[in-house]
């Protein structure tokens, strides 16, 4: 057991707590960073999950989210593809939280962005596309549920404006839906091992913005433990995390990040 463990004890990291929290990460290696809803409501993207989140308040609007009610239900479909084309991430723009983990990138220590979003602000801001894992997929593509083809959102969200309330995948006539994960549908193999290889393979796991209680990415620090990395959670609320992890910051996200991975 390290020393440092003792971090975790206290509510929230002090001024003290920081400067060392700073000097993890300055002194990390191969750093995998965990990002959850918490780090894109600057960028004016709701949270569905948190306290306040959009299922919290109206878990009816969850019911267009399960997969098998968007199978069955031609209605959920149609509400669904509405719904796509008005999604705040269309309109949205990256955060210095987002853009902090650039820096981090162009430092040479990021071993990878793992992230629960859907909303592609990490590519947006700059982040390589080849280090973000999207475990639960992106809304800038559409997936055939049937032949499993995949192309732009926004060929098919044209479709939809062009009056297709529908729009069919144009190679087999089977369901498109965005190539999101929805309640009910299994994650990508790929994406899952990237992301484990990711937590497996760091010095420090950066926790941001997520409220751990969704597997498998909460799972993912106790990979990361396991590994023998660092902890580190930034996030506005309690996570079931916050003990065993090396320090917890309270700190809001976007004064947060950017003083812990900038120079
Ligand atoms: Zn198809």
């Amino acid at each position: 057991m390290r020393s440092d463990t003792v971090e975790a004890m206290s509510a929230s990291a002090s001024a003290t707590d920081r400067v060392r929290i700073k000097g993890w990460l300055d002194r990390a290696r191969a750093v995998t960073v965990l990002t959850g809803a918490g780090i894109s409501t600057d960028s004016g993207i709701p949270d569905f999950r948190g306290p306040n989140g959009v299922w919290t308040r109206d878990p009816n609007a969850a019911a267009m989210f399960t997969l098998q009610s968007y199978v069955a239900d031609p209605a959920v479909r149609r509400r669904a593809w509405r719904t796509r084309g008005e999604h705040p991430a269309w309109s949205a723009r990256p955060n210095a939280a987002h853009e902090a983990l650039v820096a981090l990138e162009r430092s040479g220590r990021l071993r990878a962005i793992v992230t629960q979003n859907i909303d592609g602000l990490h590519q947006r801001a700059g982040s390589s596309p080849d280090l973000v894992v999207e475990i639960h997929g992106t809304l800038s593509e559409v997936q055939c549920l049937d032949c499993g083809d995949r192309g732009p959102m926004r060929a098919a969200l044209e479709r939809v404006a062009a009056g297709e309330e529908d729009p069919a995948c144009l190679g087999c006539g089977g369901i498109l839906k965005s190539a999101t994960i929805s309640f009910g549908q299994a994650m990508e193999e790929r994406s899952l091992r990237a992301a484990y290889r990711a937590a497996a393979g760091c010095d420090l796991l950066l926790a941001v913005g997520t409220s751990l209680t969704v597997h498998p990415a909460a799972g993912l620090v106790d990979v990361a433990r396991n590994a023998g990395a660092r902890t580190v959670i930034v996030n506005g609320s309690p996570t079931p995390y916050d003990d065993v992890a090396d320090a917890v910051i309270r700190d809001p996200i976007g004064e947060a990040l950017p003083a812990l991975v900038t120079a």
